[in-house]
């Protein structure tokens, strides 16, 4: 491809709306182009990229007993009310109406309808198992469409389904998948972890993400710094510091004037904030719920919400805890009536701790449970952090922060029951399928690629997802001998096969060299007088910057081989 007849220019200036390396770089490079909040044009080096990624998802697919098909964006309402995931996804479903008033969703994923398509062809234990995937765009009306191809509201996924007939064939298909994403994200030069993932409402059983390490990620991982245990905060549990038990004292009020948070009551009283208890108020599907856990830990609200099954929950306001007959700041479980309680089980590690008092400025000191105070459910539904030890081995936690590439899970009957996908088992008895879904968003594979593989000067694409393999860059171009040379290069190399985007411009050596840069293609092929008198090519690889000389003869088979070189060297796959 000459660089004078590519569409897409890169951009000399720093672009504006970029909010993450990533985002900026392709903006920068001519990768994409937005048309609106998260909505992208993918111009030609993103879509060969792209097509590229789009093809070894594939290949692993296809060996791991995955048959490609193609299910429709647009799918009757009726399908997501029947699962009711129309209330589950809320104002993210993108909705549209016919000419005869019938509502349609576009897909924001396709649980229900490859359901439907199966279960025609499903009927007995011997038409198990069957792995069906497609690559797609879906569509989500994303809150806040981030970071470009990250978090977009139109973005293309491969997500493959699971039909199995029991248990065992579930665990198998997951660990094939499993096995296969391994493959996909080291044949991208993606180091992505598995970690334990929130299974969320559908109350599936298993659940990993793929995780890519990036200060830009907008998830928090939590990981052992001793053994393999990985896991999103959202699930991630820990051992909750505990605290040497004392024998109960009687309770006792005092005065806490203006005292409102648990910095200020453990400031003023002395004490840490892991001897008092916290109350904070949500709303859960309009329905006030108290929530107790101990003063130095945080409340999770994603096991908060899986623990109430409810759909919307957030924050009580202050007049809505007024008008439970508590008072903010100063909320008791101690006599409470008529709202429900969930409690954290830090609230036993400990005792005689300083609580509210459900009188403006008083706190109580030595409430102790279950002795003061009941509550409707106790269970873990703390934040777990950094340091708290590690609740496999005991080992010292630590943190980071990560992108979400992809994502499997176990699903279990949950679509199977619903929409009936029955099969008769080897006794004759009917079932429902057991299902799992397993997904990986392409454009954010490869913006994630490249905020994992960037410097200061640009992208540094892996060769296996680089949209051309060569940067041909000659200098002095007005000179014919440079010109001839350079046409006869480009030729001998595209004959051959290889990936050549070849810069046919007339601009400066300053300029062409930062775009070679900021385009990042792994080897850079320099054509000047110089290299010319001395019957030399110089190619410079992108990821060390190492440079040579070849000899011109045989050229398109030593970059053949480097390129195979860099393919397996390090840094292309794990970091
Ligand atoms: P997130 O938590 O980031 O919103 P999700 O858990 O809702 O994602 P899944 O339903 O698990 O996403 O989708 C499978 C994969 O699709 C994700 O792992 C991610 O790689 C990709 N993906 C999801 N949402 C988006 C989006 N808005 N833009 C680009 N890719 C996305
Ligand atoms: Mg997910």
């Amino acid at each position: 491809m000459r660089v004078s007849r590519l569409l897409g220019r890169t951009l000399r200036q720093e672009p504006g709306e970029a909010e993450t390396p990533s985002h900026r770089l392709m903006l920068k490079a001519g990768l994409v182009q937005q048309v609106a909040a998260g909505v992208y044009s993918y111009l030609p080096l993103a879509w060969r990229s792209l097509r590229k990624i789009e093809q070894i998802i594939r290949e692993e697919m296809d060996a791991a007993g995955g048959q490609e098909v193609m299910m429709p964006v647009l799918q009757p309402i009726e399908m997501w009310e029947e699962t009711d995931r129309r209330r589950a996804f809320g104002p993210i479903l993108f909705t549209v109406t016919d000419r005869k008033d019938h509502v349609l969703c576009l897909g924001p994923t396709h649980e229900e309808v490859v359901t439907h398509l199966v279960r025609r062809h499903v009927q007995s234990y011997r038409d198990l198992p069957l792995r069906i995937y497609q690559i797609q765009n879906k569509f989500r009306d994303e809150p806040r469409p981030r970071g470009g191809l990250m978090r977009a509201r139109e973005f293309a996924m491969k997500d493959l389904y699971s039909f199995d007939a029991d248990e065992a064939g579930l665990e198998d298909s997951y660990q094939a998948m499993m096995a296969a994403y391994y493959r996909i994200f080291q044949r991208c030069g993606l180091q992505a972890i598995a970690v334990e993932a929130d299974s969320g409402a559908i109350g599936g059983k298993e659940s990993h993400e793929y995780m890519v390490v990036a200060e830009s990620g907008e998830n928090d991982v939590i990981f052992c710094g001793s053994c393999d245990y990985a896991a999103n905060v959202e699930r991630a549990q820990s051992v909750k510091p505990p605290l040497p038990v004392e024998t109960p004292l009687p309770l006792e009020p005092v005065s806490t004037p203006g005292m409102k948070t648990i910095s200020e009551v453990a400031g003023f009283l002395g004490i840490p904030r892991s001897r008092t208890l916290k109350a904070v108020f949500y709303m859960a599907d309009g329905n006030l719920v108290f929530v107790v856990i101990r003063g130095d830990l945080e409340v999770n609200e994603v096991k908060l919400k899986n623990a109430l099954h409810c759909f919307d929950l957030r924050l009580a306001t202050d007049p809505e805890v007024a008008a439970a007959g508590l008072v903010a700041g100063f909320a008791s479980p101690i006599g409470l009536k008529g709202v429900r309680v969930i409690a954290d089980d830090s609230i036993q590690l400990g005792s005689n701790f300083v609580v509210g008092a459900n009188r403006p400025d008083t706190h109580l000191r030595n409430a102790n449970y279950p002795r003061d105070f009941s509550v409707d459910q106790i269970l873990d539904i703390a934040i777990a952090q950094p340091g708290h030890p590690c609740p496999r081995c005991g080992g010292d936690l630590r943190g980071t922060r990560g992108i979400e590439v992809g994502h499997v899970f176990k699903l279990g009957t949950f679509f199977s029951e619903r929409l009936g996908a029955l099969f008769l088992d080897r006794e004759g008895t009917q079932r429902p399928v057991i299902m799992g879904c397993y997904g990986i968003g392409v454009g954010r594979l490869l913006a994630s690629a490249i905020e994992a593989q960037h410097d200061d000067k640009g992208i540094i694409w892996p060769v296996s997802i680089a949209p051309y393999h060569i940067y041909l860059c000659p200098l002095n171009l007005d000179q014919p001998p440079v010109r001839e040379a350079a046409e006869s290069l480009y030729q001998e190399l595209t004959t051959n096969g290889a990936e050549v985007l070849y810069d046919d411009r007339s601009e400066s050596p300053g300029v062409k060299f930062n775009d070679a840069d900021l385009l990042g293609m792994p080897l850079r092929l320099t054509v000047s007088p110089r290299t010319l008198r001395q019957g030399v090519v110089e190619v410079q690889s992108r990821r060390d910057g190492q440079r040579d000389y070849l000899p011109r003869e045989n050229i398109a088979q030593q970059l053949q081989a480097r390129l195979r070189a860099l393919s397996s060297g390090p840094g292309t796959s794990q970091p």
